[in-house]
């Protein structure tokens, strides 16, 4: 099942039948306060429904936003692999380019951020505060250095997983 459907199914059960919130919904807020709060602790803004950089209001609350209560969590919404010995020789090359991407992609979106890189040399593992920036970097690899990309949804966890890989042989 989607996210999607299963956002409108549990629209329609009743409130008390209703489950445990799903992981997804835990990191969104309920509703919209008046004024503008903020994330103590990266200062993303959530004013008028969503989050942003930008400060626009006199009133402002405190609220850590989705991204910052992941990374204290240590819930990703998004994790992506990278496999091959092509990474060998290409680690800092890779490394830079996933890092330039991931600060675009933050810039415009304060929920989408890097949480965590583990690496060894063969392998990146970087896990994302939310899903586009996993498909953002798997995007940029397949452009800058082919390869193969799978992106599997796992519902189960609220986790989308990615797997890039190339081999340098061949
Ligand atoms: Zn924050």
């Amino acid at each position: 099942m989607t996210t999607i459907q299963a956002r409108v199914k549990r629209k329609q059960m009743r409130r008390d039948m209703q489950p445990q919130a799903h992981i997804h919904d835990s990191y969104r807020p309920r509703g919209r306060n008046a004024g503008a709060s903020r994330c103590p602790d990266c200062g993303a803004i959530y004013d008028g429904g969503r989050w942003t950089w930008r400060v626009s209001a006199e009133q402002m609350h405190q609220l850590q936003c989705p991204a910052c209560k992941r990374i204290h969590e240590q819930a990703p919404a998004g994790e992506i692999t990278f496999d091959g010995d092509y990474l060998l020789d290409r680690k800092d090359e890779v490394l830079a380019l996933l890092h330039h991407q991931a600060d675009g992609e933050s810039k415009e979106h304060p929920l989408e951020r890097i949480m965590d890189i583990q690496q060894n040399p063969e392998h990146i593992v970087v896990q994302t505060t939310g899903p586009h920036l996993v498909r953002r970097l798997g995007a940029a690899m397949l452009h800058a250095h082919q390869g193969t990309l799978e992106i599997s949804y796992r519902d189960n966890e609220g986790l989308l997983r990615a797997h890039w890989a190339r081999s340098s042989v061949k």
